[in-house]
Order: structure tokens, then sequence, then C-alpha cells
């Protein structure tokens, strides 16, 4: 019984953790530098990341491309290293 609680109080407490993590992040850079449109958080195998609701996405090779060609460096942040759930 005492070892279920102790597992959802530190369930609560990481996901409080995540979110606080997830607001700064936000708070910090509302804005991509590169273009101005807004930042999003996003998951991705490896964490979960702040980055600009144009950043081109991997199955989108030909916008992948053009940002290569043409340098636009939109804001992306790793805020959570490894995602558990
Ligand atoms: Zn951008």
């Amino acid at each position: 019984m005492a070892r279920a609680m102790n597992a959802s109080l530190h369930l609560a407490t990481s996901e409080n953790r995540a979110r606080d993590i997830i607001e700064i992040g936000m708070n910090r850079r509302p804005y991509c530098r590169a273009c101005g449109e807004p930042t999003t958080v996003v998951e991705h195998h490896d964490g979960l990341w702040l980055e600009c609701v144009a950043t081109p996405r991997p199955n989108h090779r030909l916008l992948r491309l053009l940002d290569g060609m043409f340098g636009v460096a939109h804001d992306r942040q790793l805020l959570i290293d490894g995602v558990a759930a």
C-alpha cells in the first residue's frame, strides 16, 4: 500500500516538474527568432522539444531541403531528455 502511494506521489512530482520545465521553456522563447512564428512543445523519440511551429517535420523532405538551402534556423530547444512515458 505504502509503496503504491509513493509511486503515485513520485509520478505526480515528475508530472509537475515536467509541466514547470515546459512552461519555463515556452515563457523564455514564445516566438521563433528566425521567423517569428510561435513555439510549441513537441514530443520526439529522444525527449520533449520546444520548437518553432514552422520547423520542418522529418517526413517533409522538401521543406527540410529548402530550409537547408536558405539557412533558416528555426528555434529548437530540448526541454526534457528521454521521455519515459
Ligand atoms: Zn521559425
